[in-house]
Order: structure tokens, then sequence, then C-alpha cells
């Protein structure tokens, strides 16, 4: 453990300065403890590609952030409890980030790996998160549990599949006039044309596709999308099957 401290996080002050959302030094701490938590796993466990600090505090914590005033709007007519579900959200990207800086929310992070829900559960655990739990789960199949679907204010999911395979995979845990999130890259445009077929059949509307307007994040696009009614039972397929045969 290197024992950085908040002040490493300078990167990550800048830029969630720019995106406004600015961070208090308490949760630099924590993001620095997250880190920390990160960079050592990730020499024992495949967590993530991220292995250089910086890169961590823009690629990871900063394009999680991003996604804050979305997911806080979305939030806003949710009342006290809010709910997020991250699904393959691997090392807590952006589940636990987006439960740093807007700590009232109750997220859960799926994922279908193991070792990395092993990782989730040390984290949760050394950063004291209240109200977050992480899930060893495929969303195919976690999605047909009755505990699960469609309870979800917010469902995101970043790095995950393209547009048109995460509808699926994500909007079955959201209640009907609940939200989509997700961070994209290069390529969306055609991901949001190639995802009309998959909206209609699973009734849900295009909301926006936004692009980050900071440099650091230039080429991240942010889409939303709203639940307009329950998702037909069928869906999700089975496991497998979203990916390989998006709708
Ligand atoms: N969201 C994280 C991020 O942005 O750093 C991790 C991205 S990683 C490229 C994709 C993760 O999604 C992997 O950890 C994988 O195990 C998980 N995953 C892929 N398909 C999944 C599914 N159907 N259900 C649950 N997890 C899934």
């Amino acid at each position: 453990m290197t024992g950085r401290s908040g002040e490493a996080m300078e990167i990550l002050k800048r830029l969630a300065e720019q995106l406004g959302e600015p961070l208090y030094s308490s949760q630099l701490a924590a993001f620095a403890r997250y880190g920390e938590l990160i960079l050592e796993w990730n020499r024992r466990v495949n967590l993530t590609s991220v292995s250089d600090w910086d890169e961590l505090q823009v690629r990871l914590f900063a394009d999680s952030l991003a996604l804050a005033p979305y997911v806080r709007q979305a939030c806003a007519e949710a009342g006290d409890a809010c709910r997020l579900i991250d699904i393959g959200t691997g090392a807590g990207i952006p589940g636990i980030p987006l439960k740093l800086v807007l700590p009232w929310i109750e997220v859960t992070l799926v994922e279908a790996t193991g070792k990395k829900v092993t990782f989730l559960e040390a984290a949760i655990q050394a950063l004291e998160l209240s109200g977050v739990r992480a899930v060893h789960a495929r969303a195919e199949t976690l999605a047909h549990d009755a505990g699960y679907r469609g309870v979800f204010d917010v469902a995101t999911a970043r790095a995950v599949a393209p547009l048109p395979a995460l509808l699926e995979l994500c909007l079955p845990f959201c209640r009907p006039g609940g939200w989509g999130i997700f961070p994209k890259g290069a390529g969306v445009d055609g991901e949001v044309a190639g995802a009309r077929r998959a909206l209609e059949i699973l009734g849900a509307r295009l909301v926006a596709v936004e692009p980050v307007q900071i440099e650091a994040l230039r080429g991240t696009t942010i889409v939303v999308v709203r639940l307009e009614r329950p998702v037909p039972e069928r869906y999700p397929r089975r496991p497998g099957m979203p990916a390989k045969r998006p709708l």
C-alpha cells in the first residue's frame, strides 16, 4: 500500500470541478483509498487495464463522475431512496465513484467474475460504504429474479457491450419511468442508430446523447434513455444472447 493522501488526487480534483462536481477533501481521500485498493489488487487479480495513477483518475474516476449530474437529475424524482444498479461493474466502475459523490443513493454492483466480486466486497468494507452491495451474477439471469426486476430508478454500465445489447441487459432492472444512463466512446452514433429496434421492443425512448464538454474526457458521450413501460418478460434472453444476436 502506497499510503497516498487526498493530495495525490489533484487531477481528479481539477476534472471534478470542470464537470461541476467539486469534491470535498474527505471525498478525495476516499477516492485515493479506493484507487490504492484497485492498483494493489490489480497486481493479483485482473481488475482493469488501467495501471497508472494519473490514468486511473481520468479514465476510471472522472469518466464516472461525468454521469453524476444525469444520475442526480434522474434520482430527484425518486425521492429519498434512489436505487441504482451498475451492470458489469468490474472494479466498481462507475457505481462506487457515483456512491462517493451521491452518498444518499443505494447502489447494487453486478459482476459475473467471482474474483472481482471478492474485490468489490473488500472495497465496500475498506471504504465503509453503507447502501452498497455486490452481487455475483450475470445480468441475463439476475434480471429474471423478482427482487431485482423492474425495481431500480437508474441502470448504468460502462464498457460492457454495444448499446443494443446493453439496453437488453440493463433496462429489465428499471421500473417504468426509470432511466438508463451510459457513458459511451467512439462509435456512439452508430450504436445509437443501431439501437432503435431494441428501444422499441424493450419499451424505452432515447432522451439524450450528449458529449462530455471537458477536454480531458473528449470522446466520452453520455447516452440517456427512459423506460416507458415494463420490459416484456422474455428479455433479457438467455446468457450470451443479447451480445450474440442484438435486438
Ligand atoms: N464497468 C467496468 C469499467 O468500466 O471499468 C468494467 C468493464 S469490463 C471491460 C466488463 C465487465 O463486465 C467485466 O468485469 C465482465 O466480467 C462484466 N460482464 C460482462 N458481461 C456481463 C454480464 N452479462 N453480466 C454481468 N457482468 C458482465
